[in-house]
C-alpha cells in the first residue's frame, strides 16, 4: 500500500532502524517501522525521515508486532517536502515540535479497516501541512513571529476539530459580544461572557484575534497582527481543558514558554 503524509514522530530502534509516525492526508496517524531508517551505515547516507518532511511510503505486506500496536513494514520511500530552515531556530524548531505533540494528543490511529477515501479528518492534515510551510517561510523571509505562528495553528486546529468557542454571544446572556464594552474567555466553561454577566479581566483582544484568525488564510499570516504568547496560552488550555490534558503533558510546551 502506499501511504503519504508529515513525519511527526520518530524514535531510533536498534542500531540503524526507526520507528516513524506520520499524519496521513486522510488525517490519520499511522506508524511504520523503517529497516535502516537512521541513515548512516558504510556510505554515511544521511535519513530522509526528519520531524515535519512530507514522506510518500510503500509497505510490505509483512507487519511487526509493537508493543502497542502492530507496525507496518516500510518497503520504499521518497520525501517529497521537507521545511528547509526550521531546525536552524531553536524557537521554529520547539514550536514545530509542539505542533506535532498537540496532533498526537487526538489524532485517530489508521486501521486498514478505515475508508481512506473518507474526508472526516482531513483537515487536520491540512492545517499542519500549511502550519509548517508557512512556519519555514517565515523564516526565510525574516517575518517569524512565534506567538503569530502559534496563535493562527491553534485557532484553525480549534475550528477543525469543532471545539471553537462562540466569539459572537455571552454564553450566559447570548448578548452580543461585539457591541457590549468588554468579554471574558472562560477556559474551563468554553465560552466567552460579557463583562456584565462576569467580572474578569477583559479579554477583548484575544476575541477578536480568533474571529480575525479563523478569516485569515494560512498564506496571509502577516496580517495577522497583534497576537501574544499569553493569548496563544489560553488556546493551549482550552484544547488541553477540552481533552482533559496538562500542559506538563506537552513537552515543548515548557521549552517554549519558559
Ligand atoms: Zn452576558
Amino acid at each position: 500500500m502506499v501511504f503519504e503524509g508529515v513525519v511527526i514522530s520518530k524514535v531510533p530502534y536498534k542500531e540503524r532502524d526507526l520507528i516513524v509516525k506520520l499524519l496521513l492526508r486522510s488525517g490519520f496517524m499511522a506508524s511504520f517501522y523503517v529497516y535502516g531508517g537512521q541513515g548512516g551505515g558504510k556510505h554515511h547516507k544521511p535519513t530522509l525521515f526528519e520531524l515535519g518532511s512530507m514522506m510518500k511510503i510503500m509497505t510490505k505486506d509483512k507487519r511487526i508486532k509493537s508493543s502497542e500496536s502492530e507496525l507496518m513494514v516500510v518497503a520504499e520511500y521518497q520525501r517529497t517536502w521537507e521545511p528547509q530552515v526550521i531546525r536552524h531556530d531553536i524557537k521554529a524548531f520547539y514550536l514545530s515540535c509542539l505542533f506535532f505533540e498537540i496532533v498526537q494528543k487526538f489524532a485517530v490511529q489508521y486501521h486498514s479497516d478505515h475508508d481512506e477515501s473518507s474526508e472526516e479528518h482531513e483537515g487536520i492534515f491540512s492545517v499542519i501541512s500549511n502550519a509548517l510551510f508557512y512556519l519555514d517561510e517565515a523564516l526565510l523571509k525574516k517575518k517569524f513571529l512565534p506567538e503569530q505562528q502559534l496563535n493562527l495553528f491553534m485557532v484553525k486546529l480549534l475550528f477543525h476539530l469543532g471545539i471553537m468557542p462562540d466569539t459572537d454571544r455571552c454564553g450566559y446572556c447570548g448578548k452580543d459580544l461585539l457591541s457590549e464594552g468588554g468579554s471574558t474567555f472562560l477556559i474551563a466553561q468554553g465560552h466567552f461572557s460579557c463583562l456584565s454577566c462576569v467580572t474578569a479581566e477583559n479579554e477583548r483582544g484575544l476575541l477578536l484575534r480568533i474571529k480575525k484568525g479563523y478569516q485569515t488564510k494560512y498564506q496571509d499570516y502577516e496580517t495577522l497582527t497583534g497576537a501574544t504568547f499569553q493569548e496563544a496560552d489560553k488556546l493551549i488550555q482550552y484544547f488541553c481543558h477540552h481533552f482533559q490534558l496538562k500542559t506538563v503533558d506537552l513537552r515543548s510546551y515548557s521549552l517554549l514558554f519558559k
